[in-house]
C-alpha cells in the first residue's frame, strides 16, 4: 500500500468531525456584531468569575450542530438565569484540564433555547437547556482517557454534581447539573461500575 494512502488514512478519521465545522470563527464574529451588548456582558461575567481561558468564546456559545436544519442561530448567548451553571461547569472542565484527564477537544453544542433542543432530539430536560451542557468531540482513541475520567467522576463527581455521558457518535457529554451518567439507550451507563 502506500505510504501517503496509509498516512492520509489514519489522520482522517481525526479530522473528519472538525474538517466539516460550518460555525467558524470568521462566522461567530459575524454573529455577534448587533449583540454587542449581550456577548459583552456574558463575557464580563467571564472575566469576574476567572474563567475567560477555559474554552474560546466562540466554541462555548455554539448551540447545536443541527442548528442549519432547524434554522436557528448557529451560536447564542444562555438566559442570565443559567450563568450560574456555565460557570460551575466550566470551573469542571477547567480542572478537568488541569489535571490532564481531558484530551485536546472542540466544543460541537452548549447552550440550546427550549426549541431548538426540541429540534435537535434533546430530552426535554435537557441539561443543555435547564442548565449548560457541553458536548466535545475529541480526536483519536477514546479509551486511553476516558478511563481516568471515569474514576475521577466515580472519586469526585458528587461533589461537582457531574454528569458524564457518551453518545453513540463518539461525543463526550459534560454538566454539572448532577451527579450520573448515562449511556446510549438499551446500553450500559458509560461509568458503570
Ligand atoms: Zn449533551
Amino acid at each position: 500500500m502506500n505510504r501517503l494512502f496509509l498516512f492520509l488514512l489514519l489522520i482522517l478519521p481525526c479530522h473528519w468531525a472538525w474538517a466539516h465545522e460550518a460555525r467558524t470563527d470568521a462566522l461567530f464574529e459575524q454573529w455577534r456584531t448587533g449583540r454587542e451588548a449581550q456577548v459583552q456582558a456574558f463575557e464580563a461575567f467571564l472575566r469576574g468569575e476567572q474563567l475567560s481561558d477555559v474554552i474560546p468564546l466562540a466554541h462555548l456559545l455554539r448551540t447545536a450542530s443541527d442548528w442549519q436544519r432547524c434554522r436557528a442561530d448557529p451560536f447564542e448567548v444562555p438566559p442570565p438565569s443559567n450563568w450560574p451553571d456555565v460557570a460551575s461547569t466550566l470551573r469542571l472542565v477547567a480542572e478537568l484540564k488541569r489535571r490532564q484527564l481531558l484530551p485536546p477537544f472542540e466544543v460541537h453544542s452548549a447552550y440550546r433555547n427550549p426549541a431548538l433542543n426540541e429540534c435537535a432530539h434533546g430530552a426535554e430536560q435537557s441539561a443543555h437547556k435547564t442548565h449548560f451542557a457541553l458536548d466535545i468531540v475529541t480526536a483519536g482513541d477514546q479509551s486511553a482517557w476516558l478511563a481516568s475520567l471515569c474514576q475521577f467522576w466515580r472519586n469526585e463527581g458528587q461533589r461537582w454534581h457531574m454528569g458524564l455521558s457518551r453518545y453513540s457518535s463518539g461525543r463526550i457529554h459534560i454538566d454539572t447539573k448532577r451527579y450520573r451518567t448515562w449511556g446510549n439507550i438499551g446500553k450500559a451507563p458509560l461509568c458503570a461500575q
